[in-house]
């Protein structure tokens, strides 16, 4: 029988590759997708996947290609909005949902999904830095497996396979560095969009990879890999390592470290979600060659240069509404520095300046959890808006 999955986000960076590997695999059926607005490579999904709904959060785009379909026969039913994308989160024969959307958007669905019991392979990041207590609470009460699908929290999911919670030393995330590794303060200060968005192992969004620049990326995994691992902030490492091959490790109570390790290819995730606990055949992805590759290196992040990374170890260690504060204001500072309104270092500075002014709510509930979100972007973007 084939498993029976539905993405949501299907026209993004991991959208694209999940369908990609769904392809080459054969042995998956797509029963739902949804987009944001790109109808065009929706169309060509639903007509190599045949879904039974797909979902356009544009009512306007949802419309036009409703009628697209119409016209070539199509029989996928198209929905629109928040209520459409929770229609595709709990179809009914779904078994997994892939949350591939970007954004506080993801949240409502995923919640939704797990509500009605299914597998969740994670790659939306607000999930857990937002409401990692709500969701993880929920997951363990409904009983639904989490499988993350970024490389890092795959990473370590596949290094804790076999041993116990209670032999976890610590988890040690691996970071690129981003393209600015070795740069210096001085040089931090002059850097350009068109110089952040290169990054050097990944080819990603263009919210992430200036997240990876900034170290703001790692941060967000360091919350998720609390909450997903179960761990204090305190046992959570984040090791520079330039070559992305060693994608994250478990360093265990007897000393041992367990790493997993492969060629920088979402790909492999992304497979090992889909098809956990099965490990399939995976002929496109590149062999890793350590001879070919040589040498692997390791050094402590410059946590001074790049703050990002101590402001979310910050939030973490506040926690309650505290991650959905930093997590909103470091999406407007992205936008905005996407917008050459800001420069690079004033990144962390107008994140730093929005956590200061909230008041945390330790417990929060889902419904103080998205306003403290939408205080924290009306506050930051206030707050960018004087500068200029
Ligand atoms: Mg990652």
């Amino acid at each position: 029988m084939k498993k029976k999955v539905v993405i949501l986000g299907s026209t993004g960076s991991i959208g694209t590759q999940t369908l990609d590997v769904i392809t080459k695999q054969g042995d998956i059926e797509v029963l739902g997708l949804t987009a944001n607005s790109q109808i065009d490579l929706l169309e060509k999904q639903i007509e190599t996947f045949h879904p039974q709904v797909v979902c356009v959060m544009r009512e306007d785009k949802a419309q036009l290609l409703s009628e697209r379909l119409k016209e070539k026969n199509l029989k996928t039913e198209v929905v629109t909005g928040v209520e459409g994308l929770v229609k595709v989160a709990t179809l009914e024969e779904a078994e997994v949902v892939v949350t591939a959307v970007v954004g506080m958007i993801g949240l409502l669905p995923t919640i939704e999904a797990i509500k009605a019991g299914k597998t969740i392979a994670l790659a939306n990041k607000e999930t857990l830095v937002t409401a990692g207590d709500l969701v993880m609470g929920l997951a363990r009460e409904k009983g639904v497996d989490i499988l993350p699908v970024d490389s890092e929290h795959s990473a370590i999911f596949q290094s804790l396979q076999g041993n116990t919670h209670k032999s976890i030393d610590r988890l040690i995330l691996t970071a690129s560095g981003g393209p600015f590794r070795t740069y210096t303060k001085e040089q931090l200060q002059e850097v350009t969009v068109e110089q952040a968005l290169k990054h050097p192992n990944w080819v990603m969004g263009s919210k992430i990879t200036i997240d990876s620049a900034s170290l703001m990326n790692k941060g967000l995994e360091v919350i998720e890999a609390k909450h997903l691992f179960d761990v204090k902030p305190s046992e959570i490492d984040v090791v520079v390592h330039k070559e992305s091959i060693v994608h994250s490790m478990v360093a265990y109570k007897d000393g041992s470290v367990i790493a997993q390790l492969g060629m920088p290819d979402m790909r492999h995730p992304i497979a090992y979600a889909l098809n956990y606990p099965e490990r399939r055949q995976a002929t496109y992805i590149e062999k890793l060659d350590l001879v070919k590759i040589g040498a692997l290196s390791f050094e402590a992040p410059r946590i001074d240069d790049f703050p990002c990374l101590k402001l979310a170890y910050d939030a973490l260690e506040e926690g309650g509404t505290m991650g959905a504060v930093l997590n909103a204001a470091n999406e407007i500072v992205v936008a905005s520095f996407l917008n050459k309104e800001i420069s690079f270092l004033q990144i962390p500075e107008f994140i730093h300046r929005t956590m200061d002014q909230h008041i945390c709510i330790s417990k929060p509930s889902l419904e103080q959890i998205l306003e403290s979100d939408r205080w924290a972007r009306e506050y930051c973007r206030e707050q960018v808006s004087k500068c200029y």
